[in-house]
């Protein structure tokens, strides 16, 4: 449908408007103060008709100055809604108020802001300031708001180029070209072709040195020709190589959840220190990383975008960490619909809800296999975390230290929210929890999107004003030399340090002075892939040489508990991949399997195509496989 037939559908008190598509929304820029104020109801039948998100915003020079409006929002707005900051974009049109009470800030039934709109004419956005500040979240908001001009430009760029071609032509056909994370874990990447559009899904760093990166060599992956990057979780694995991408000249849209957004570019930014710690080089740098920020479309799950002439996305919840989607693509009018799955957890966890399976068309879909193995059997959470307080309280008992290897994003929170709440139930439990590596700024993240998390906590957050992130019994470690006093003091103590698989980070530090008292307990909760430290200790040996930065060798006697909880995986282990499949309201005809060891993914594969009929295929990484 062209801008001018739309045109035509827009309700004549809109007059006189202007009509802009913003990426994949459509925006009425409106010089009718009415309408601007009470317009958006009469839109609906136009929101079904092209399925968009129809914004209503105030034509520029109907504005209030900003400082006039400043003035009355901050008179309107009550002291308890804690506003830090008041931005203007007029690009847009927009009012942001930072707040660290959103919800007064909008007012009982959005009264608030309803009245700010009609005091100064400008489009009210109400934003979250995070409980626990984070560093990384500012300096995201700050570059998207610096490059507003360039953004304005940039979506319009793109609107236009999704809507002008829309229509008439056909798919023709759907491939899927297998880039990475294929008979493996690590470097997650596919290209998902029609006749018309390129997608990229995922575009990971690889777990080794070997295999660093997606293979960018395939014929059909040409940077130049990509439309879209669509992103479905903030792991390095997933999301570690994007920044290259901008680097080597792509210059298109990054499609991704607000959390994933934050968490991706903490990861990214930590990675590129890592790698200079180590002595290794970084594939990018901060540029890399600032330029996807810049091209970064954010998404909430359940809604629908068109992001290319003839693919529709949308995210559903995968419950893998926060802000991690599976992605749901309608090609075509209903020619094929395509899932994929990205990491996902069908069950429940303290701070997630569990992966959503309510698709209503579903023909192919590719799907994770982790655990997809007959041997992977989790216990239940219950049990996981009853076993993980147990281990806990024995070293205490003993006057140990507790030390849990963590990935600073995921099973870090799930383990505080589980620590927080026994301390609730427990008031005895009342012990120094240590969290050193990037963990403390992937919590402050956490803070800022509680609307990503399950249900029980947001109730406890929101209703009961108990946020277990922000419990005083956490306690960020900020340099090595807090980092000595949590080693020297002699109390017990549990400390929670990346990275996870104890290949490199502050961890090792800890382990290396702990490691030779018996009092002291090492526990892992995480998956320990081969060859890594932590699956060596794991295993049972018994002393091991670590290298420091200036290379000298310590031999460290390992006289320490070594402990493993299972149960806390942020992936659904065989039972629940099935059940996953089992729930699918529509279940597809095609399965292909990734993110997992060969052997796990055809195990996989035979049990779904025996339970559910499915036609099943793992291929390698370079094949393509046609979908329609
Ligand atoms: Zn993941
Ligand atoms: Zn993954």
């Amino acid at each position: 449908m062209s801008l001018e037939n739309v045109k035509e559908m827009i309700p004549k008190e809109a007059k006189p408007f202007k009509l802009v598509f913003e990426g994949p929304d459509l925006v009425i820029y409106t010089k009718n103060k009415k309408f601007f104020l009470e317009g958006t109801p009469k839109l609906k039948e136009l929101t079904r008709i092209l399925r968009k998100r129809i914004h209503v915003r105030p034509d520029p020079s109907i504005l209030l100055p900003p400082e006039e409006a400043k003035k009355i929002a901050l008179e309107l707005i009550p002291g308890e809604a804690e506003v830090k900051e008041i931005l203007f974009e007029p690009e847009f049109s927009k009012m942001i108020i930072f707040a660290k009470k959103p919800g007064v800030a909008i007012g009982k039934d959005g009264e608030l802001s309803k009245a700010l709109r009609e005091k100064t004419n400008w489009y009210v956005e109400i934003v979250r300031v995070p409980l626990i500040p984070s560093a990384v979240v500012n300096k995201a908001r700050e570059i998207i708001h610096e490059e507003r001009a360039y953004r304005k430009k940039f979506l319009e760029k793109i609107g236009e180029k999704i809507q002008l071609k829309k229509g008439g032509k056909s798919v023709g056909w759907v491939r899927l070209t297998a880039l990475g994370a294929f008979r493996e874990v690590g470097r997650s990447a596919l290209l998902l072709q029609t006749k018309t559009s390129r997608v990229l899904l995922d575009f990971g760093a690889g777990m080794s040195t070997v295999n660093k990166f997606p293979h960018t060599d395939a014929p059909e992956f040409l940077i130049d020709n990509l439309d879209a990057i669509v992103l479905t979780h903030a792991h390095m694995d997933h999301c570690g190589m994007i920044p290259l991408l901008y680097e080597y000249g792509y210059k298109g849209p990054l499609y991704l959840t607000e959390p994933t957004r934050d968490l991706m570019v903490l990861l990214q930014l930590d990675y590129i220190d890592v790698s200079h710690k180590t002595g290794e080089s970084s594939p990018y740098t901060s540029k890399g990383i600032k330029q996807a920020l810049r091209h970064s479309i954010t998404l909430d799950y359940g809604e629908v975008f068109d992001i290319t002439p003839d693919m529709r996305l949308t995210f559903q919840n995968a419950g893998h960490i926060l802000g991690s989607a599976s992605v749901h693509l309608h090609i075509g009018e209903g020619y094929h619909n395509l899932v994929y799955t990205g990491d996902i957890k069908f069950g429940p966890t303290r701070m997630l809800e569990p992966a959503f399976t309510q698709y209503s068309r579903v023909e192919s879909m590719v799907i994770e296999s982790t655990y997809g193995g007959k041997s992977d059997i989790l216990p239940p959470l219950r049990e996981a975390e009853e076993n993980l307080i147990k281990v806990i309280n024995e070293t205490i008992e003993n006057k140990g230290k507790v030390l849990i290897p963590v990935f600073s994003v995921g099973r870090s929170q799930e383990v505080m929210v589980v620590l927080a709440n026994y301390k609730q139930q427990n008031p005895d439990f009342n012990i120094p929890v240590y969290l050193d590596g990037m963990i403390w700024d992937a919590t402050a993240i956490h803070t800022t999107y509680p609307e990503y998390l399950s249900r029980a906590l947001q109730r406890q957050i929101l209703h009961y004003g108990y946020n277990p992130f922000a419990d005083e019994m956490f306690i960020e470690i900020k340099n090595p030399t807090d980092r000595k006093n949590v080693i020297d003091e002699g109390d017990p103590s549990i400390i929670l340090a990346t990275a996870g698989m104890m290949n490199g980070g502050p961890v090792l530090e800890y382990f290396k002075h702990l490691a030779s008292d018996e009092k002291n307990t090492l526990i892992f909760i995480g998956y320990q892939a081969q060859g890594t430290l932590g699956s060596k200790i794991q295993k049972g040996i018994k002393e091991v040489s670590l290298t420091d930065r200036e290379g000298k060798t310590h031999a460290i006697d390992i006289k320490m508990r070594v402990d493993t909880v299972e149960g806390f995986s942020g992936h659904s282990d065989r039972r629940q991949l099935l059940a996953y499949l089992g729930n699918l309201v529509s279940k597809p005809k095609k399965l292909i399997i990734n993110h997992g060891e060969p052997k796990k993914s055809f195990e996989l594969a035979s049990a779904a195509n025996k339970l559910f009929k499915m036609e099943t295929s793992v291929p390698w990484n370079l094949e393509s496989v046609r979908l329609r």
